[in-house]
């Protein structure tokens, strides 16, 4: 489809700057319009644009008139702002379809990582409207979330946990009842304009096969996805688990961080993947580009601890205070709760699923209080720096596209608003992130993971600057809510 076909809008105004023939599809413009010289609110000259959609990979100006990019031309354009972005890449803002992290504070080192769109889909929230609420018209980024089983699940079987479960949503088997009130809380947010339906299978280990499947159901019904982490223990099992359910349900499937899934299995586990892919399932997956994960302790991830030997305990790091566990420490931190990072990848399948052409980026992320994984602050710099530019694991657009295309095309045929983002086109959303290609990298590391990531040189969410000159935007909110419809 060309870019003309989806953005009618904007092929008007496109028209209007060439001087073109003043009927266009069907709409007779005023020929004074045509004649006004087109000034655009920001310009920005000579960066090298990249569009994985196009495939467009050449140096041009880019103009953006409000929320929208207006002109992408070789032509000089004049703007009331004019950036000089020569030796940088113009690309499209990356959307990060697993983020933890939903606060000011996320939101600012998603913005200097170069993510425009930040959503929480593997958890989700429930309910729903509130917590779009809580967001509109304050946030440095767009925002968004999916209808939470987790959520909805701990609500009704009255769980004590936090982001995760910890008590009653894990050790209890939900009644009929319970198990109604979770699927009726579920649809209910996807009828409030959830994105898909969030499930964490490893976190809530005592819903049953069917109870699952009930919600693959739920999904197709809707035509929204699914975003699942899988059962724990074999992945090869996990994989056929969520796979027949989207087989058998017609559910659109989303297998979130691969990576910590399969570890020294990624390629089994992405052959399989290529499978059903080949076989006519819509299944996509996603991957962060660090050896180790992190979960809460409390969870039931770490069920059967009391069985393990040190070497269980110590490949686990506790971020608040950088220390490796013991068995005791393990224990007391096990009663209190908290985020854990997890060491158990190795840097030959990381780099495996980075590379694979169906895996898109997404961070998992989440930092508290300056606390965290660095992949909550560093995922896209990482890709950028590390398996781009240092190892050449893909090419730079391959990676703009995982960062930016792809996760947009997940998302579009439920959000339209997604069809105008992921691309650096006319009438596409002015959400851009332009960085230096020799210089972008992480800084977050195990030990400190509150670094912003360094290379990102302008940020633009809706044509508003959120980092500007590499630095961060003092009082500004352009970002706005992503919802199904
Ligand atoms: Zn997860």
């Amino acid at each position: 489809m060309k870019a003309s076909n989806r953005f009618p809008m904007a092929l008007a105004s496109a028209a209007l700057i060439a001087l073109a023939p003043v009927c266009v599809l069907g709409l007779h413009l005023p020929r004074l319009q045509a004649q006004a010289p087109q000034q655009y609110d920001v310009v920005l000259r000579n960066g090298r644009v990249l569009d994985p959609e196009s495939g467009l990979d050449a140096v041009r100006n880019v103009g953006i008139t409000g929320r929208q990019i207006t002109a992408v031309s070789t032509g000089l354009l004049s703007g009331a702002v004019v950036i000089d972005a020569s030796g940088l890449v113009v690309a499209p803002g990356f959307i990060d379809l697993h983020s933890h992290g939903q606060t000011p504070e996320n939101y600012r080192y998603k913005a200097m990582d170069g993510v425009t769109t930040a959503l929480e889909l593997e958890v989700g929230v429930s309910p729903i409207p509130g917590w779009y609420a809580a967001r509109e018209g304050k946030a440095l980024i767009n925002f968004g979330a999916s209808s939470g089983d987790i959520p909805a699940r701990m609500a009704v079987m009255h769980d004590t946990g936090g982001l995760l479960p910890r008590d009653a949503a894990v050790t209890k088997i939900a009644t009929e009842d319970e198990q109604k009130a979770i699927e009726a809380s579920v649809e209910q947010g996807l009828k409030d304009g959830g994105l898909g339906i969030g499930m964490g299978i490893a976190y809530t280990p005592t819903a049953s096969p069917e109870e699952i499947l009930d919600l693959f159901y739920i999904a197709a019904r809707y035509k929204r996805p699914i975003f699942v982490h899988m059962r724990g223990g074999n992945v090869i099992a996990s994989l056929q688990e969520v796979i027949a359910d989207a087989a058998a349900s017609g559910a659109p499937l989303h297998i979130v961080h691969i990576n910590s899934m399969a570890t020294t299995k990624t390629p089994q586990a992405l052959r399989m993947i290529d499978g059903a892919r080949a076989r006519g399932l819509d299944v996509t997956t996603e991957a962060y580009p660090y050896t180790a994960s992190m979960t809460d302790i409390s969870s039931a991830v770490y069920d059967g601890w009391e069985r393990q030997g040190p070497e269980y305990f110590a490949r686990l790091l506790w971020p608040a205070t950088g220390e490796r566990l013991t068995r005791e420490s393990f224990q007391r931190y096990r009663e209190q709760g908290g985020f854990v990072i997890q060491f158990g990848n190795t840097e030959d399948m990381v780099r495996a699923a980075i590379a694979h052409p169906v895996v898109m980026i997404a961070s998992d992320g989440i930092i508290e209080d300056g606390k965290g994984h660095p992949r909550g602050a560093g995922t896209f710099a990482r890709v950028l720096g590390q398996y781009v530019r240092e190892e050449k694991a893909l090419t730079l657009m391959d990676a703009v596209r995982k960062s930016s295309l792809m996760p947009a095309q997940r998302l579009e045929s439920m959000s339209p608003q997604m069809r105008r983002k992921g691309r650096v086109q006319v009438g596409a959303d002015a959400d851009l992130t332009v960085f230096d290609p020799a210089r972008v990298v992480d800084r977050a590391t195990f030990q400190n993971a509150a670094q912003y990531s360094d290379g990102f040189r302008f940020v633009l969410v809706g044509g508003a600057f959120v980092v500007r000159d590499g630095r961060l935007q003092d009082g500004v909110a352009p970002g706005r809510a992503i919802r199904a419809q």
